[in-house]
């Protein structure tokens, strides 16, 4: 940025411009600045002493930013800042350490109730500790009582197999038990549950669901997909007080996370409602962009569509760019993990033993899934589809490249969700796509690599492994994408995605995806600051660090763009700023 721009763009943000600078205060604790003096608004704050990264088009660093009225007034050199800012700004001293835009999460089941009233069980090493823990909850509960729990993973326990209703029978014979993959496309019920829910070994699959069972027909207890149903209906819903603390645990730790906004994929029930209810008593601190289930068949469509169509369209929002009612989620296929995904070439069991001719299956009838995203582009409502196998990902693009040809109307950002292993028929048409109709974007999760990893390398096999996630080619053919955590199928912090995104590495280490597709730092950070901003439709607001934008800022103890690959996966945040008020500081926390 030139030095007159910032003074002119300064000069009409702050009408005295007074030459001393407010009070410095040394820590990040700024609860005992003193109060503003002539001049200056009490939002008036400067952050000094920084390596700010600003993510604008020319990924400029400086070394400090103003602030007022919840925008950034200016960016610059310390000098710069200071000589124009109002007497009795608040200061914030840096130290020199790195500042970047307020990282974004554009995948993201934004809802910690789970983590506060089920069992946790994404730390388990062993099936016997899942089982501890169940009977350490059956002990305090009722008979007939459900117990829930979430997040395990067989690639991660010792055993290497699902946990089993037999399994949980020896310590819940009198509670039905329902206990989530970390993946959200299969779970384990006991035979309690079963027997409530009528699944027995006469049960057929249901469409697009698979009930596992053992040689004998019987059924383990491990539910699919639509499979899950019947259980989880039987399931009584978390109350709104508990879901309404579960949203604001999950907004507090987003911010200590540096994170101040989310592209939620599953607001039914009350979640819209509570949204509304939080921004309206002015305690939410994340953004929210969020899509509504379409179901999956053309009367779901039209429901949804209804729905939609009451609330106003993006980039319009409540609460100033707080939150959006954002457009449709549809599913076009399952997991990866759970090896129910769309693909071309038969799954694998392990990586030497495929599952039989296994190749997963489409979520919604293909022709119905046309029928359906039609209605919503024809409305002009934004689609973002679930799409993890080639074949599934295969059919949304060229779904949305018909209707786009058909109703060329640019800048519904349709997105494909995950978009795990893309052929090269679907990386040339979303680059087309994004090209020609501002649509097409990849909203992927560089965390898979990781967290669910040694699960994925093994079902995807060698041939399709070093395709996953090809950010490198993306970036060869123009193609921009959306970072995001899935959470709770990878844990949500962005630092993990960031890191991932050049790593490429699973919980054992191994690289089995390659480093071919690996991107530098620059490029990751994009994923998760502007090109995020762009699929939340906000990019004129959040996403980079220039005047007239809103101060969404995250303060790091070190800089990602010069520590080593594997310092940026443990990355503190020191301090985060949603529209220039601190909704995170991590001395407070400290000195508490
Ligand atoms: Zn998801």
């Amino acid at each position: 940025m030139q030095i007159r721009s910032v003074a002119l763009f300064l000069k009409s943000f702050w009408r005295a411009a007074a030459l001393c600078a407010g009070t410095v205060l040394c820590s990040f604790c700024i609860c005992a600045q003193s109060a503003p003096r002539n001049g200056s608004d009490p939002s008036d704050l400067i952050l000094v002493n920084g390596k700010i990264i600003t993510g604008d088009a020319r990924d400029s660093i400086a070394e400090a930013v103003a602030i007022h009225d919840g925008k950034i007034a200016g960016i610059g050199s310390n000098e710069e800042i200071r000589k124009r800012a109002p007497q009795g700004a608040r200061v914030i001293d840096l130290h020199g350490r790195a500042a970047t835009p307020g990282l974004i999460d554009t995948h993201c089941h934004f809802d910690e109730t789970d983590a506060l009233y089920a069992l946790e069980l994404s730390k388990i090493k062993s099936v016997a500790e899942a089982v501890d823990l169940v009977r350490q909850k059956v002990a305090g509960a009722r008979p007939g009582e459900w117990i829930q729990g979430a997040g395990w993973d067989e690639g991660k326990i010792s055993d290497h197999r699902y946990i089993t209703a037999a399994d949980l029978d020896k310590v819940s014979p009198d509670n039905p038990v329902w206990l989530t993959h970390t993946t959200g496309h299969y779970g384990v019920a006991n035979s309690y549950a079963l027997r409530l829910a009528k699944i027995s070994r006469d049960t057929k699959d249901p469409a697009a669901g698979t009930i596992d069972r053992s040689a004998d027909g019987s059924p383990t207890g491990v539910l699919k997909e639509t499979a899950m149903t019947p259980v989880r209906s039987l399931i009584p819903e978390f109350t709104k007080e508990q879901q309404r603390n579960g949203l604001l645990k999950m907004m507090a730790d987003f911010n200590a996370e540096g994170m101040t906004a989310a592209k939620d994929p599953g607001t039914e029930g009350i979640r819209w409602d509570l949204y509304r209810e939080l921004l309206n008593e002015n305690k939410s601190t994340v953004r929210i962009f969020a899509l509504l289930y379409g179901g999956r068949d053309l009367d779901s469509a039209r429901v949804t569509l209804a729905r939609l169509q009451a609330q106003p369209k993006p980039p319009q929002s409540f609460g100033d760019g707080m939150l959006l009612s954002g457009g449709v989620k549809l599913f076009m296929d399952g997991s990866g993990g759970g090896r129910t995904a769309w693909v071309y070439d038969p799954w694998f069991k392990t990586p030497a033993q495929l599952d039989g001719n296994n190749t997963g299956y489409p979520n919604i009838d293909p022709p119905i899934y046309r029928q359906m995203v039609k209605l919503f582009h024809d409305a002009g409502v934004h689609v973002s589809t679930h799409a993890v196998g080639d074949r599934a990902i295969d059919w949304v693009v060229d779904t949305y490249s018909d209707l786009l040809k058909q109703t060329p109307t640019k800048h519904l950002r349709h997105g494909i969700i995950h978009c795990n292993i893309p052929t090269d028929h679907a990386i040339d048409t979303m680059a087309r796509l994004q090209r020609d109709y501002d649509s097409g974007y990849p909203e992927t999760q560089a965390p898979f690599m990781w967290w669910i990893g040694d699960i994925y390398a093994a079902s995807f096999g060698e041939k399709r492994e070093q395709r996953l996630m090809p950010y490198k080619t993306y970036t060869q053919k123009g193609i921009i994408w959306a970072g995001g955590s899935d959470y709770f199928v990878t844990p949500f912090p962005a630092r993990y995605g960031l890191w991932s995104s050049i790593a490429r590495q699973t919980p054992s280490g191994k690289q089995p995806f390659g480093t071919a597709e690996s991107v530098d730092i620059h490029t990751a950070l994009k994923s998760y600051t502007i090109w995020a901003a762009h699929q939340l439709f906000l990019e004129d607001r959040i996403g980079s660090l220039e005047p007239g934008k809103d101060a969404d800022i995250a303060v790091w103890d070190r800089d990602p763009y010069s520590v080593p690959t594997d310092a940026i996966k443990d990355m503190h945040c020191e301090l985060t700023l949603l529209r220039g008020k601190v909704v995170f500081d991590a001395s407070a926390t400290k000195s508490r």
